[in-house]
């Protein structure tokens, strides 16, 4: 949504086509493969209503079926994303716990969109004239300063504002109808607010302006200036191979990427004994370890054959110039 958005547009733009139909590259990434089986069991509990003794065997189903998507085994699954099993738990006492809306229309995985703004709603429940908009969160929703509950974290209030402005517009649903509510498994926290016609219109003069910029942008051909590269989001985009931006921000400051990597022809060196890399860096040597033979093999041979190679998905261990390969890591030539 807007945050989204705002955090990378070239990201936004490239998605935008690659959902017109070039279809979509689903890479591994623990951090969010949780959220999304979460976010699929809970579609599922929601469109079928099942008992929760079958709680178990619907979890196992959505987690194979999220394991052949990205191609990984159900073990690592299990194994690697972080607090796999309180997770599972937290997605069950949610179920059991959550109260519904008291309408018989709930709509869970409800698809919304204005304009090239897109997002799908959790849970979308309609009571006669009321409608309620959920959305789900796996973490934690509130900001901690100081050991203090400084609030509900700004993007999550912002991603649920503009989904209540375009049910507000395209459904023509009154603002003073609509309840958003964010649900945090974690904690059973809960945020239930509302926002007044102004504010909706005010959201909508918001999605305008960004929208406008980025129009504008494309109008000059120079894609390369809605890019801002960041180390969180990088290294999880599909587009990383293809990003100017992206490449260029690496060689001017290597330093800043723990886990993406561009290999230079000129400052690399191949340890063939211990299949490491060896990279000069600002008159500092970092290694990668770890690498299958396989991989260290071609790598070394793009270098040979005067290719830049873009390395990412590393993990960092012991200090900041050692990283380790991991069953993630990919790369490619640019
Ligand atoms: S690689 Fe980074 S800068 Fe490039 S489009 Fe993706 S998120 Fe944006």
């Amino acid at each position: 949504m807007l945050t989204s958005i705002e955090k990378c547009k070239l990201k936004f733009v490239l998605d935008s086509h690659v959902r017109r139909g070039k279809g979509r590259i689903y890479e591994f990434n623990p951090h969010s493969f949780m959220g999304e089986l979460i976010h699929k069991v809970l579609e599922n509990y929601y469109k079928e209503f099942y008992n929760f003794n079958e709680f178990d065997t619907k979890w196992d189903e959505a987690l194979l079926e999220f394991c052949k998507k990205f191609k990984i085994e159900k073990e690592y699954a299990q194994y690697w994303v972080p607090n796999y099993y309180p997770k599972k738990i937290n997605t069950l006492k949610t179920i059991k716990n959550f109260t519904l809306l008291g309408g018989n229309k709930v709509f869970p995985e409800e698809k919304v969109r204005f304009k090239n703004v897109r997002g799908i709603i959790d849970l979308f429940e309609v009571d006669e004239n009321n409608v309620r908009i959920t959305d789900f969160k796996t973490g934690i929703i509130i900001n901690i300063l100081d050991g203090k509950n400084i609030g509900v974290k700004e993007t999550y209030i912002e991603q649920l504002k503009t989904y209540g402005y375009i049910i507000n517009k395209k459904k023509e649903i009154k603002a003073d109808n609509i309840e958003l509510v964010i649900k945090g498994l974690g904690n059973n926290e809960l945020f239930s607010f509302m926002y007044s016609q102004e504010e909706y219109n005010i959201q909508g003069l918001k999605i305008d302006h960004i929208l406008n910029e980025i129009n504008e942008v494309l109008n000059t051909g120079n894609l390369n200036n809605l890019a801002s590269p960041e180390s969180s989001i990088c290294n999880f985009c599909s587009h990383k191979f293809q990003c100017d931006a992206l490449h260029d921000s690496i060689r001017n400051q290597p330093n800043k990427w723990d886990r993406i990597i561009l290999l230079k022809t000129i400052n690399v060196t191949f340890d063939s004994d211990k299949f490491a890399i060896n990279i000069l860096v600002n008159d500092r040597t970092k290694s990668i370890h770890n690498i299958p033979e396989e991989d260290f093999l071609e790598i070394k041979k793009m270098n040979e054959n005067n290719q830049e190679v873009l390395i990412s998905h590393l993990l960092q261990v012991d200090s900041s110039i050692i990283k380790r390969w991991s069953k993630l890591s990919i790369y490619k030539g640019i």
